[in-house]
């Protein structure tokens, strides 16, 4: 056996790995020179979700995608809320179900799907699989989106981004103490990953934020994290502020206040970014789309379904006002 390591450059943790040897994610194997995704194509999870589960509030909304999810997670966060499959011992390989590419495509277009998403853990650790599925879904029709904590280095960041239709980015907190503490990652790959985004002509960027009470709530914090997005996304760049649950190593961190998150909406729109949402708690208008040009509301949301949308041609039929985001399917580019 060869005792000499080699590093993975998928992610930034860069392992180094002897031959044979599992990374930080629990699903890249040394294999002689390579480091391989092992097990391949086999799933933890398939369901039917509304789109706005995702969060995504602007990209096809009101349809079906079909979620899926592998195992493994390249960063370790002590408020995972899926860590039942981000860590592999407590959930072994042989009770996951292996489905290849070809079905999953099929899957989603007997189950009326729009788009596929890969989601549940993060999609860079698995991203050869999510690649062969998302041409295959654009040669049926359907698009491709990527949930992800955007914990990438350049070439996968790039290989696998560009190859989706629509990106949510988990932006976790806003400093770099944050990310080493409660993730054992650092923020500047994430903020990398989102301006990649943000500058790729054919993909929709939504982000999200999960707000913990005392962690990463401050109102200052807050401010920064929004003018970051609004200077470096856009202002046009839907930013979702979602509620925290008690999970994992969290169990006695206190859910966030719904008056938290309003608070939070408030500094983004009050440093110009035009739709902002409030995820994870009922709240009146907390999820609904207006016209950011005149006010008029768009789309009426009730959780996770849609009770009205009136955006016409992609645009506010009230004033005309362009609305940013992806509002019919033309897969293909
Ligand atoms: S993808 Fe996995 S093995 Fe590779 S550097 Fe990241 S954590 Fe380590």
């Amino acid at each position: 056996m060869n005792t000499t390591t080699i590093r993975c450059d998928i992610c930034p943790r860069a392992c180094r790995l002897k031959d044979g040897e599992r990374g930080f994610c629990l699903v890249r194997v040394r294999h002689g020179s390579e480091v391989v995704l092992k097990p391949y194509a086999y799933n933890s999870g398939i369901a039917l979700d509304p789109i706005e589960k995702k969060p995504l509030h602007h990209f096809l909304p009101g349809t079906s995608v079909l979620s899926l999810g592998t195992i493994g997670c390249n960063l370790a966060c002590r408020f995972c809320q899926n860590w039942n499959i981000s860590k592999k011992e407590s959930h072994p390989e042989d009770r996951m179900q292996h489905t290849s590419a070809e079905e999953i495509v099929r899957m989603a277009l007997e189950q009326g799907a729009s788009s596929i998403a890969y989601t549940y853990n993060d999609p860079v650790t698995w991203f050869e699989y999510v690649l062969e599925i998302a041409e295959l879904a654009r040669e049926a029709g359907l698009a491709s989106v990527a949930v992800s904590a955007g914990y990438a280095t350049e070439k996968t960041r790039k290989l696998l981004f560009s190859a989706m239709d629509a990106a949510n980015i988990d932006l976790k907190a806003f400093t770099d103490n944050f990310y080493r503490t409660m993730t054992s990652g650092r923020i500047q790959p994430v903020l990398d990953t989102i301006q990649y985004i943000a500058n790729l002509p054919n993909t929709h960027l939504e982000i999200t934020n999960l707000m913990i009470p005392g962690l990463n709530d401050s109102p200052e914090e807050t401010r920064a994290l929004s003018e970051w997005v609004f200077n470096n996304a856009g202002r046009d760049t839907p930013l979702h502020f979602s509620g925290f649950t008690p999970h994992y190593k969290l169990m006695h961190t206190p859910p966030t206040p719904t008056e938290t998150l309003l608070r939070a909406r408030d500094i983004a729109r009050s440093v110009g970014l035009r739709y902002v949402y409030i995820g994870n708690r009922h709240s009146a208008n907390g999820s609904n789309t207006h016209c950011p040009s005149c006010g008029a509301l768009l789309i009426e949301r009730d959780g996770y379904s849609i009770r009205r949308n009136r955006i016409s041609e992609g645009k506010c039929p009230q004033c005309g006002c362009s609305i940013s985001g992806t509002f019919s399917l033309a897969i293909g580019h």
